[in-house]
C-alpha cells in the first residue's frame, strides 16, 4: 500500500535512555489499517506475555487511522492501547479517543507514537513538527490534567494539541485516565502506565499541517456529501442528561457532531458533558439535593474528575457499591474516613476523590477498583458488585447479556467494556424502543429493526432476543465490523448510519466504509476483503489475549452473576422489553443466563470462527488463511496454536 491517507512514519521512543526513533507505517497498515489495528500489532511487536502494567518494558501506544486528516466523515479518532492495570488479572486493553490530538499528531507527520521505558525524573515529550524531544516535568508533576494544558497554551501558543495525565495517574490508581486536548479521555487505567513512566504530558505543536492525501480526491468529496445527508437524515439525539449554558463541542473532522457538549465553569474553562459521564453521580446527587442542587453537584463531580484523572465509568458503580455496602452495614464512616451517611453531597465527593486520588486512607483501597476493594474488605461486600458493576475492568453494568443474548460472545473476548461493539445493537435497540414510545424524529420502525438485524447481524433470528439462534453469526458480524471501524478510526456514535430514510446505492452494510477507505488508500476494499481485515484484526487481538494467558475456554466467560441473578431493570427500559420472534414484544425481566445455552452459544462461535473448539485457541490454518502466519509462528513457538 502506497502512502495515501498516512504520514507515513511511526514514532518510538525509549524513555530508559532517552532516545526516539521512527518506524515505517507501512509495515503495520498494510495488514492492519491503522488505529486498533496498528495499535494491536505494535503492543504484538514491543511487548511479551509477560510484560506487566507498571514495567518500563509496557509499550503504550497512540495511533490514527487513514481518514484522520479527512474531515466530514467523523473519523479523525485515535486510539491507545497497552498493557492495563484496570483489570485482576492485569490485561491488554484500549482507549478510544475523540477531540483533535490524533489529527495534530498526523498533522505534524507522523501515524503514531509508541512509548516504552520509564524515565528517571517526571518527563514530557514534545513533538514540533517533526523534531521530537524529552523534556523535564518536574514542575508540572503534581498539577491537574486543567492546570497542566493550561500551561502548555500559555508556553506553546493556544494552538498546541496536548495530552497529560493528572494526579490520579501519578500515584498509580488503575482507573487513572489519559486527558487530551478538547476534553478527550481514555480509560482503562492509561493514566496509571504514564504514571509508572515518569511521563505527564505528550504536547504536539504544528507550523503548518501536513495534510494526508487521498488516492481519488474526488470521490472522497463526493462520499462526504453523500454521508452527510446520510447521517443528518438518519440521526436520532439519543438523549443523555440535560442541562443549562452548554454548547455543543464536536470532535475536529465531524459529520454534523451529536451531543457531546461541554459547560463552562465559573473561570469560562469548559468541561466535557457527553454520554455516561455526564451522569456519573447524578443518582445519588439528586436523591440527596434534589433536582436543582443534584444536577449541579454532579456537574462539580464531572469536572473534579477530568481534573484529577479519574475514570467516571468506575467512579459510576463505586458510588452504588459504597452505598449498598453502607447501607448494609458492612462499611462505616470510622473505618472508611468517608461521610457515607451523606453520599450525594459535595462534601462526599470532594474528600472520596482526593482519598483515592492520593491514596489516602481507605482511598488505597478503592483505588485499585471497586472488585479488588470488595475482596480486600470482604465480608460479603462481594454480592453488591452484580448490581453496579458489568465488566472485569470495574466498569458500569450495562448493555446486559440477559437482555442481549449476542452480548454473551462480546464480553468474554474483550478485556473492558467494547462500547464499539455493544452499542451496534443497543443503539438500535434503543432507537426501536423510542419508536414504539412515540418519540419525535424516532425512525427504527420494528419492520426497520428485523431488516437492520437481517443485513447488519446475518440473520432475522439475531433480532429475536429471546433465542440463541443467530447470536454466534451476529457476534462474528458485529467484531468483524467493529475492528475496521476502530481502525480506519470511524466515530461509534456516527457508524453504521442505517439508511431509513434516506438511501442510496453507497449505503448498507460496509459498503460506505470500505468505499471510503479504497478512495483515502488506493487500495481496493470490496465488502468481502473489508470484513476480512476486520477478522484478522479481531484475530489479532485474540492472540494477544492467549498470548498473555487470559484467552481460551477457561477466560472466555462473562461475570458469573449473569448466570445466578435475575435481570431486574434495564437503563430506560424498566420492564425490559425486548423485540421477539416475528416481530412480537417480549419481555426479559427475571432473565438469568443459562450455563449451558451459553456452553452451547461458545461452542457454536468457535466453530463459526474456526478456531478449536475444545479449547478455543486459534488453529494454524485459519491464521494463515488471513495472512497471519507470522502470528501463528509466535504462537506455535509457546506452545498456544492448535
Ligand atoms: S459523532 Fe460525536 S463523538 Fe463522534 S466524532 Fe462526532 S462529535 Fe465526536
Amino acid at each position: 500500500m502506497a502512502n495515501y491517507g498516512y504520514a507515513g512514519k511511526i514514532i518510538k521512543v525509549d524513555l530508559s535512555v532517552h532516545a526516539t526513533t521512527q518506524l515505517d507505517t507501512s509495515d503495520y497498515a498494510d495488514r492492519f489499517i491503522g488505529g486498533r489495528g496498528v495499535c494491536a500489532k505494535l503492543y504484538w511487536d514491543e511487548t511479551t506475555h509477560y510484560t506487566k502494567a507498571y514495567d518500563p518494558d509496557n509499550c503504550i501506544i497512540c495511533t490514527t487511522g487513514p481518514i484522520a486528516g479527512f474531515t466530514r466523515f467523523a473519523g479523525c479518532r485515535w486510539q491507545m492501547c497497552g498493557k492495563s492495570p484496570a483489570m485482576e488479572p492485569e490485561s491488554f486493553s484500549y482507549a478510544n479517543f475523540g477531540g483533535s490530538w490524533g489529527t495534530w499528531l498526523k498533522y505534524a507527520g507522523f501515524d503514531g507514537i509508541a512509548v516504552k521505558g520509564k524515565s528517571e525524573k517526571p518527563s514530557w515529550i514534545l513533538i514540533n513538527n517533526d523534531s521530537i524531544s524529552i523534556n523535564d516535568a518536574t514542575h508540572l508533576w503534581g498539577k491537574t490534567t486543567v492546570d497542566t494544558e493550561t500551561y502548555f497554551l500559555k508556553t506553546l501558543g493556544k494552538e498546541a494539541r496536548v495530552m497529560c495525565i493528572g494526579p490520579a495517574g501519578e500515584h498509580l490508581v488503575s482507573f487513572a485516565v489519559v486527558m487530551a486536548s478538547d476534553n478527550a479521555t481514555g480509560s482503562c487505567g492509561f493514566g496509571a502506565v504514564f504514571g509508572a513512566k515518569n511521563l505527564k504530558a505528550v504536547v504536539i505543536v504544528i507550523d503548518k499541517k501536513k495534510r494526508p492525501i487521498a488516492s481519488d480526491p474526488a470521490a472522497l468529496k463526493n462520499f462526504a456529501e453523500i454521508v452527510f445527508k446520510l447521517r443528518t437524515e438518519n440521526y436520532e439525539n439519543y438523549g443523555h442528561v440535560l442541562i443549562d449554558k452548554k454548547k455543543v463541542r464536536a470532535c475536529y473532522g465531524c459529520i454534523s457532531g451529536c451531543d457531546r457538549q461541554e459547560f463552562p465553569d465559573e473561570s469560562g474553562r469548559g468541561y466535557k458533558h457527553f454520554c455516561q459521564a455526564s451522569a456519573v453521580y447524578i443518582e445519588h446527587a439528586i436523591k440527596y439535593n434534589g433536582l436543582e442542587e443534584g444536577l449541579s453537584i454532579n456537574r462539580v463531580a464531572n469536572q473534579l474528575s477530568d481534573q484529577y484523572g479519574l475514570d467516571t465509568a468506575v467512579l459510576m458503580p463505586m458510588f452504588g457499591w459504597l452505598s449498598a455496602c453502607y447501607n448494609a452495614g458492612i462499611i462505616t464512616e470510622e473505618e472508611t474516613g468517608l461521610p457515607l451517611s451523606k453520599i450525594g453531597s459535595l462534601e462526599f465527593v470532594i474528600i472520596l476523590f482526593e482519598q483515592i486520588t492520593y491514596r489516602k486512607g481507605f482511598g488505597n483501597t478503592l483505588a485499585d477498583g471497586t472488585i479488588k476493594a470488595a475482596n480486600n474488605v470482604g465480608r460479603g461486600s462481594d454480592r453488591f458488585i452484580g448490581a453496579v458493576i458489568g465488566t472485569r475492568a470495574n466498569e458500569t453494568r450495562d448493555y446486559d447479556p440477559r437482555y442481549m443474548p449476542v452480548h454473551a460472545l462480546i464480553y468474554p473476548f474483550e478485556p473492558r467494556r467494547a462500547i464499539h461493539l455493544l452499542h451496534s445493537t443497543s443503539l438500535v435497540t434503543g432507537r426501536w424502543q423510542n419508536y414504539l414510545d412515540g418519540y419525535k424524529d424516532a425512525f427504527i420502525s420494528p419492520e426497520k429493526f428485523y431488516e437492520i438485524a437481517e443485513e447488519y447481524w446475518g440473520s432475522l433470528e439475531a433480532g429475536d432476543f429471546g433465542t440463541m439462534q443467530g447470536k454466534a453469526l451476529a457476534a462474528k458480524m458485529i467484531q468483524e465490523y467493529g475492528y475496521m471501524k476502530e481502525s480506519l478510526v470511524l466515530c461509534d456514535l456516527s457508524w453504521p448510519i442505517y439508511p431509513v430514510k434516506y438511501k442510496t446505492a453507497d449505503s448498507g452494510f460496509c459498503t460506505m466504509e470500505a468505499k471510503i477507505l479504497s478512495a483515502i488508500t488506493g487500495k481496493y476494499f470490496d465488502k468481502k476483503e473489508y470484513l476480512r481485515t476486520g477478522e484478522r484484526i479481531f484475530n489479532l487481538q485474540r492472540a494477544i489475549m492467549i498470548r498473555q494467558g487470559t484467552g481460551g475456554r477457561t477466560g472466555d466467560t462473562i461475570m458469573d452473576f449473569y448466570h445466578t441473578d435475575p435481570l431486574e431493570t434495564m437503563f430506560k427500559n424498566p420492564e425490559c422489553i425486548a423485540p421477539g420472534k416475528d416481530k412480537a414484544i417480549i419481555s426479559k425481566k427475571g432473565n438469568i443466563f443459562d450455563r449451558n445455552d451459553f456452553r452451547l452459544l461458545i461452542n457454536e462461535y468457535y466453530s463459526i470462527r474456526g478456531w478449536d473448539i475444545e479449547t478455543g485457541i486459534q488453529i494454524s490454518d485459519k491464521l494463515k488463511e488471513l495472512d497471519m502466519a507470522d502470528i501463528g509462528f509466535e504462537l506455535g513457538r509457546l506452545g498456544l496454536l492448535k
